[in-house]
């Protein structure tokens, strides 16, 4: 009965091999078929062609056999042929890793969740390059203004317009984010990679952040004893990210510590705090688009969110890994690695 009510998803179940044995009526609204056509025909049905011939069911199938259930997102095919895109759960009919029963799925239609998603991006694109030109432009006016008001001697309104810059600075900023953005989801984010020193590079960012970070020390520790070969101006962008973070979420602390270090296969550079750190429910969300923790919001600490997620793009355009260790309370340390050859 509690199967038969849930409309708003499909549920069915199969035996071991996916021959449908159930069919609720959340599941005859998804996918168009009737229960009394579809028992007893194999769950690729409605899987498209291409996922068949990779043998998606049967490799989802084999997954839930070996870790008790899994979460899936993918495509499926209506009776009319139509496709839509679906989330879904599969675990075993009886115990847990038992599949001797056979096995339940659950699935929700996303479609009008990715359409809505997609409609919000393609806004914030067209927004974001609209405003590109007129913000740069009134950018330029500003710096012209405070040149022509040092000069003058007249410093009545100096302050105002020096804080007029800072906002305009960091509303291009933001601008660059949504642009990066943009660019990753188009698949445009280029790397421009060049044979560099990781060292200086490190040095230079610790000392522009250094100079506006007045409470903290920013300690390097370390040596990469190997040229590194990447996109010297976005692993610069990664590290000004990780190392502002960490200034950002440690308040109340003294002192951040970058860590570079090398062995023949690849080069890790370590970002360490001892501030707010991230709890253990919102770890998996870190790096996800607009995602800001709660101690981030409740603590007031500017950000939208953007940071991680193209930084992390970066470093997979370098076929690097970007993780993190966190401890509420304790700090995080954030990590990004180089493969030697990348
Ligand atoms: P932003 O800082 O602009 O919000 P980021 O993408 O750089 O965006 O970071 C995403 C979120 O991850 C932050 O809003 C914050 O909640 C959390 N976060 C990032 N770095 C740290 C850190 N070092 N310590 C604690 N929380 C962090």
């Amino acid at each position: 009965m509690l199967v038969e009510s849930m409309t708003g998803y499909g549920v069915f179940t199969t035996d071991k091999k996916g021959t449908i044995s159930s069919w609720n009526a959340g599941a005859q609204k998804l996918f168009g078929y009737k229960e009394k056509e579809i028992i007893g025909k194999n769950a690729s049905l409605i899987f498209r062609q291409k996922d068949i011939n990779k043998h998606k069911l049967q490799n989802e199938l084999q997954k839930v056999t070996l870790k008790g259930k899994v979460i899936v997102e993918r495509y499926h095919v209506h009776k009319d042929g139509s496709e839509f895109w679906a989330s879904g759960l599969i675990f075993p009919l009886g115990d847990e890793k038992d599949i001797s029963r056979g096995f339940t799925f659950i699935a929700r239609d996303l479609t009008e969740k990715v359409e809505f998603e997609k409609r919000k991006d393609d806004f914030i694109s067209t927004a974001t390059h609209e405003l590109k030109t007129p913000i740069t432009s009134m950018k330029l006016y500003a710096q012209v203004v405070e040149q022509e008001i040092k000069k003058s001697g007249n410093k009545s309104n100096l302050r105002s317009v020096v804080v007029l810059n800072k906002q305009l600075t960091k509303v291009m900023a933001l601008m660059d984010y949504l642009l990066d953005v943009d660019k990753i989801r188009k698949g445009k984010l280029e790397l421009k990679k060049i044979i560099f020193d990781m060292n200086k590079l490190i040095k230079e960012t610790i000392e522009m952040i250094q100079i506006v970070s007045l409470k903290h020390v920013i300690i390097h520790e370390g040596k990469v004893n190997k040229k590194i070969y990447g996109d010297k101006n976005r692993l610069g962008q990664v590290l000004a990210n990780l190392i502002t973070n960490a200034v950002k979420y440690s308040p109340s602390a003294e002192k951040v510590i970058v860590r570079s270090d090398n062995n023949t296969q690849e080069t890790v550079i370590s970002v360490k705090d001892f501030g707010f750190g991230i709890s253990k429910t919102e770890q998996s969300r870190i790096s996800g688009r607009f995602f800001r923790t709660s101690a981030a919001i409740e603590h007031k600490v500017d950000g939208i969110g953007l940071g991680l997620y193209v930084a992390k793009q970066i470093i997979k355009g370098h076929k690097g890994k970007l993780w993190f260790e966190s401890e509420v309370d304790k700090g995080s340390t954030f990590y990004f690695s180089l493969p030697q050859k990348i």
